[in-house]
């Protein structure tokens, strides 16, 4: 595997202002600390358990990102440290971590994310649920969170037109919700998909195959 070439490779293909997360889940603490020395701060894992195993085993200054979807009863061990929750999936979420970051007198960066693609995806708020949820967070309700902005996956699929349109959605949502409040990141774009999202507008992409090499589920 060639982490240090995979990583220089995809940093030279982003344009100047989209943000990399790179995507370790699976991969060892070992991978994610080569990374790390060639300068990457921000990374993404999707899963609690396994995210609590590397965190005390890598630098401090790492900002983590869930990306994954989140039980609620798992919340308060990632609460005291987390630097973004991408995968804020429903209303009970959202209250949860909010209560959690009060408990750690601390603010946490959530992501909406939003099911935009047109297969049948499990997790994701509707656009019209995404909107309403915002409202009430403008209202005051879940203060202890900061919405920063939006993430969204297209459909697995080889026709890009489908992937823009899309991501297109999303790209209109957060148009639409940064008249209201200032929005900072759209999240969109893996190692598949990443340049056509930030053709879409993407300001932010989760990257890990492309990084770390294929994800190997057996061991
Ligand atoms: C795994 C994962 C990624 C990264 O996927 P790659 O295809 O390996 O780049 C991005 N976003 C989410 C939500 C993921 O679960």
């Amino acid at each position: 595997m060639e982490i240090k070439e995979n990583y220089t490779a995809i940093k030279n293909q982003l344009p100047a202002g989209v943000q990399l997360v790179a995507v370790s889940k699976t991969h060892p603490v070992e991978a994610i600390q080569e990374v790390y020395n060639l300068g990457q701060k921000v990374f993404g894992e999707n899963k609690v358990q396994e995210l609590m195993e590397k965190y005390p085993l890598l630098p401090q200054d790492i900002q983590w990102h869930l990306i994954g979807h989140l039980q609620t009863n798992k919340v308060k061990y990632i609460a005291p440290f987390i630097d973004t929750i991408q995968s804020v999936d429903s209303e009970k979420i959202l209250s949860e971590i909010s209560k959690e970051a009060g408990k750690s007198n601390r603010k946490i960066k959530v992501l909406l994310q939003v099911k935009i693609a047109e297969e049948e995806s499990k997790f994701g708020l509707e656009v019209a649920e995404a909107k309403a949820l915002f409202q009430r967070y403008l209202n005051g309700e879940f203060p202890n969170v900061e919405i920063t902005g939006l993430m969204g996956m297209a459909t697995f699929t080889d026709d890009e037109e489908q992937v823009k349109r899309e991501f297109s959605i999303l790209k209109g949502l957060f148009d639409e919700l940064n008249t209201l409040k200032t929005l900072e990141t759209l999240s969109m774009g893996m190692s598949d998909d990443f340049p056509a999202a930030i053709e879409c507008g993407a300001n932010s992409v989760r990257v890990g195959s492309a990084i770390f090499g294929r994800r190997d589920y057996s061991k």
